[in-house]
């Protein structure tokens, strides 16, 4: 567990520490269902004390196994998102209703560690792509066959497939038929 020990820094406004840390996960919940995660989630990045919050910015990176969404194979998505979270304490004594909570963005801080985990599942949700392809110009499956067409063509006579083609047939034919 990635885990930042901030007591030293609650006291220092203006004060900032680095920090760098890598942790195995063995899956990613998606929208479109859970994925294995297949290189070690790394992070870095430094926490700034603002006087207000204390403020996380730096970088999750991982690998990602996906599924195409065109030829249904599996192929490795390296992942790199920028991580950017507040935290701020709840338990200020006399400090009753501070804003912070859902509506600011502000995660509530509870002790002198700030767990990571929330906020790098977070961000690395963010950077997946809404269309799994394994390259740009994936040819996906035959209709017919199911053949993956990136590995070669299939004996599926796909001229029948093209429609343009179909009418000048159908002229052809027509034009037999008058002669
Ligand atoms: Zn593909
Ligand atoms: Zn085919």
């Amino acid at each position: 567990m990635v885990k930042i020990g901030v007591g030293d820094l609650k006291a220092r406004p203006g004060g900032e520490i680095e920090f760098k840390g890598q942790e195995k996960w063995s899956r990613l919940a998606t929208a479109a269902g859970s994925v294995p995660v297949i290189a070690p989630v790394r992070v870095t990045g430094k926490v700034t004390n603002t006087g207000k919050t204390l403020l996380v910015e730096g970088q999750v990176a991982t690998t990602l196994e996906l599924t195409c969404d065109r030829c249904l194979e599996k192929y490795r998505y390296p992942l790199v998102a920028a991580l950017e979270e507040e935290y701020g304490s709840t338990k200020t004594p006399g400090e009753e209703g501070t804003g912070i909570g859902e509506e600011t963005g502000v995660r509530p801080l509870v002790g002198d560690f700030i767990d990571l985990k929330p906020a790098m599942e977070e961000a690395l949700l963010l950077a997946i792509p809404m269309k799994w392809l394994c390259r740009e110009n994936c040819r996906g499956l035959c209709p017919h066959c199911g053949r993956n067409l990136n590995e070669g063509l299939c004996q599926c006579d796909t001229r029948t497939l093209d429609p343009r083609l179909a009418v000048l047939e159908e002229l052809l034919r027509e034009r037999e038929g008058e002669s």
